[in-house]
């Protein structure tokens, strides 16, 4: 069966896109840890993010880089904080969160509940800072 973050991709699921290509696809995290919390991912479906060929690992971090260096220019922060844990979903993805310190990486604190309005104009926000 299709991973949620496939259908995604499919445009079953809708998702708060920020950018895309062939390979790799860039959308907001809809339980963000903080404004600007972003996913990005490998189209093709690999539940294990070191399983990824080693073109596309390059490559995917290539791709998230440019994402970052937008969110970065959108929303206020020291920088962006790169993490992989993928224990809920079984399809690869970085998380890219804006940080000011350590604390803001807990994945075991509340998340932030952002409106559909606020998470179109952050998504809007960062799509128009992307290079
Ligand atoms: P993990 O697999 O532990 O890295 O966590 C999966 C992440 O995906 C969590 O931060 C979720 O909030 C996020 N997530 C799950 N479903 C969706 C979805 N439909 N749209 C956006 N983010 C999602």
């Amino acid at each position: 069966m299709a991973t949620i973050f496939s259908r995604i991709v499919k445009g079953e699921i809708p998702s708060y896109k920020i950018a895309e290509d062939d390979r790799f696809y860039a959308f907001m995290d809809i339980n963000p840890l903080a404004k600007g919390h972003t996913l990005v991912i490998p189209k093709a479906e690999t539940d294990y993010i070191f399983d990824i060929p080693d073109n596309d690992l390059g490559d995917m971090m290539v791709f998230a880089g440019k994402i970052a260096k937008a969110i970065r220019k959108t929303i206020p922060c020291q920088r962006i904080g790169v993490t992989v844990i993928g224990l809920e979903v079984p399809h690869a993805h970085i998380h890219l969160i804006p940080i000011n310190s350590i604390y803001d990486m807990d994945f075991s604190k509340p998340k932030l509940k952002l409106s559909p309005e606020e998470f179109e104009e952050i998504r809007t926000a960062i799509v128009a800072a992307l290079d």
